[in-house]
């Protein structure tokens, strides 16, 4: 397992980087760089830019005005609370619901607001390692769990199923890139593992903590809850890609199974995000009152999965920008988030994938946990 190279330290030293530096260098080496829509930061290679350099999602936001904000809606919230309410005390085991924790904000409001509401909901925390989570995502975990005081699971497959599953699907992208490829799959798989074992556990639900807006867009439904028949269902493929085509019997057995005993129901997969839909900065707010997460600003460069540089780098090869960049350039578009900042991030991004400055060792040291080559995925450094 080589890693040679501190991915925080290269985080770190990336964001002051991006933030010191590269205002000033970024004038210098602007005809290597794409043009960005001067409102929301997009790429031309994701968008097409009108002659005023206004992207086409922007050029459409401008003409109807940003949707209108919707209402709490009171009636989906207390369907909710009333699902979680009755299964207090009913799990066949020790627990009523699992939580599927990762230590940062959202998760740990979920939690605590749980907690709040149905003090006798037996929860069960559990976080699926898969192999690159990033030391500041561990660190998170440690501190915010004592304070939360709940049981908690590590689930850990074994680490050549993981390399499989990234070295596969970062080889076989699919439109949406490594976000909704490498990324994509992580996701759905750390989902059936909770689901295995919840239905082992007899626990009754499964409770994630996702934005309505990645249950729409990832998940491809309209509601806090995932559709019974399709978590009664076998999973055959991830991100369009077959799970056949890249795991053997064995391995394809810790993916979820569907229903395998007709007499017991499977457990109801629910994103309570999707009902209560906050702010972020109430989010933010609420977990630094309760005293779980100290105020601090931590950029997701640094905490998130340690692959997420070399996905930047490989989708910028192979699309011009990384997909990562479309959910910023949204919440820019929608006030959330600050198009400076990001800009100069992907941008400095976009010049490091070429010139490899700061992240090609890192990059490389990846490939070799991955057991591939820059050839392997389209990656070709100056
Ligand atoms: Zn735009």
């Amino acid at each position: 397992m080589a890693q040679d190279v501190d991915p925080v330290k290269t985080a770190r030293m990336f964001e002051f980087f991006v933030q010191k530096v590269w205002p000033m260098q970024r004038r210098f080496v602007g005809s290597r760089l794409k043009r960005r829509c001067t409102q929301c930061g997009a790429s031309e290679k994701m968008l097409t830019l009108d002659a005023q350099g206004v992207c086409s999602e922007c050029v459409r936001q401008n003409a109807q005005g940003l949707p209108p904000k919707r209402a709490h809606d009171q009636a989906l919230e207390a369907e909710l609370a009333q699902i979680i309410a009755s299964a207090q005390g009913a799990g066949g085991g020790h627990y009523d619901a699992l939580i599927m924790f990762s230590g940062g904000k959202d998760s740990t409001y979920l939690v605590q607001r749980l907690k709040n509401d149905h003090p006798r909901l037996r929860i069960l925390a559990c976080t699926v390692d898969n192999g690159f989570m990033s030391p500041v995502a561990k660190s998170n975990l440690d501190e915010v769990l004592p304070r939360l005081n709940i049981d908690h699971v590590f689930i850990r497959p074994r680490r050549e199923f993981y390399v499989k599953l990234f070295r596969y699907t970062l080889m076989h992208l699919n439109a949406e890139g490594s976000y909704g490829t490498v990324d994509f799959s992580d996701g759905e798989f750390m989902l059936d593992s909770a689901r295995n074992l919840a239905a082992e556990k007899q626990i009754p639900l499964i409770i994630c903590g996702y934005s309505r807006y990645q249950v729409e867009n990832g998940l491809g439904f309209r509601h806090f809850e995932s559709p019974r028949e399709r978590e009664r269902q076998p999973r055959t493929e991830t991100a369009g890609l077959k799970l056949a085509d890249m795991f053997d019997e064995d391995e394809r057995k810790l993916w979820w199974q569907g229903q395998t005993n007709p007499e017991v129901d499977v457990p109801r997969l629910l994103f309570p995000l999707y009902a209560w839909d906050l702010e972020e900065e109430e989010i933010k707010r609420k977990v630094v009152e309760w005293g779980l997460i100290k105020d601090r600003n931590q950029s997701p460069i640094v905490t998130n999965h340690r692959l997420i540089p070399l996905l930047g780098v490989v989708d910028v090869h192979k699309f011009g920008y990384s997909s990562f960049e479309n959910e910023f350039c949204r919440m820019i578009r929608e006030g959330k988030a600050d198009r400076i900042q990001w800009q100069h991030t992907f941008e400095f991004l976009e010049y490091t994938s070429r010139t490899g400055l700061f992240v090609k060792p890192l990059v490389l040291d990846l490939l070799k946990e991955l057991d591939l080559t820059t050839e392997d995925v389209g990656v070709r450094f100056d």
